[in-house]
């Protein structure tokens, strides 16, 4: 399999070209496909599986084959992330794959100062990359409006569910249209994240990829 096969338009191709990626990992051949079919998605896979690029390349290429209405400037996209680095670590994979796309995502996270974050915000970014604490903090404040998300990730599940962010994610996920595709990603499947997934995914195509075969894939 090629990743021309999975339908991708030619900007992303060029994009994945240049970051050496030859072939689609796993998650990446069985995620895609869906997710282009508007599909809410439960990925079981792990960081290092190349699932970043499985929801990152379907949702660039929604976002350009539908531009926003009269050209507004919203959040179409938010995916939250438990931790700083993993955020900004996919922050960096929409801008590598949507280099020539023209859109712009944003990371956002806690600790530092926010006022670059509201700054960029202001300049209306098409995709968000945040974690959820600062993120809701920003959203009592009047910063971020998610009124106009189309597509919303939630990465590493059961880790916010480790790190007592289940709260805040289900705060703002009040806060998102009803109307919207879900992905939701993790590594493991407890109880606790099952009963998330009920409520928020609308009849979800299930993904799964085991680490070891990931491996092996790798090294190929
Ligand atoms: P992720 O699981 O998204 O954090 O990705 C793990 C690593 O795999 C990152 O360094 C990616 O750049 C790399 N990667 C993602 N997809 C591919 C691919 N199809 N071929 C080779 N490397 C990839």
């Amino acid at each position: 399999m090629h990743f021309q096969d999975l339908s991708l338009i030619e900007p992303l191709l060029r994009a994945v070209r240049a970051e050496g990626y030859e072939t689609p990992t796993p998650i990446q051949e069985r995620a895609i496909p869906h997710v282009l079919a508007g599909r809410d998605l439960i990925g079981c896979a792990q960081t290092g599986t190349g699932k970043t690029a499985a929801f990152a390349l379907p949702i660039l290429q929604h976002l350009v084959e539908n531009p926003a209405s009269g050209g507004r400037r919203m959040i179409r996209t938010l995916v939250l992330s438990p931790t700083r680095e993993l955020a900004t670590q996919i922050a960096d994979g929409f801008k590598a794959y949507g280099r020539h796309t023209g859109l712009r995502p944003i990371v956002i996270f806690g600790v530092v100062g926010q006022q670059t974050q509201v700054e960029a915000l202001r300049r209306g970014p098409d995709i968000v990359v945040a974690t959820p604490g600062r993120l809701l903090d920003l959203m009592t404040q009047g910063h971020v409006k998610l009124n106009g998300v189309e597509v919303f990730v939630l990465d590493e599940a059961d880790r916010m569910l480790d790190m007592g962010f289940i709260h805040d994610v289900r705060k703002i996920i009040a806060a998102l249209p009803k109307k919207r595709q879900t992905l939701l990603f993790s590594a493991t499947m407890p109880q606790a994240i099952q009963e998330l997934a009920d409520q928020m995914l609308v009849d979800p195509v299930q993904v799964e990829v085991t680490p070891s075969a990931t491996t092996v894939e790798t090294i190929d």
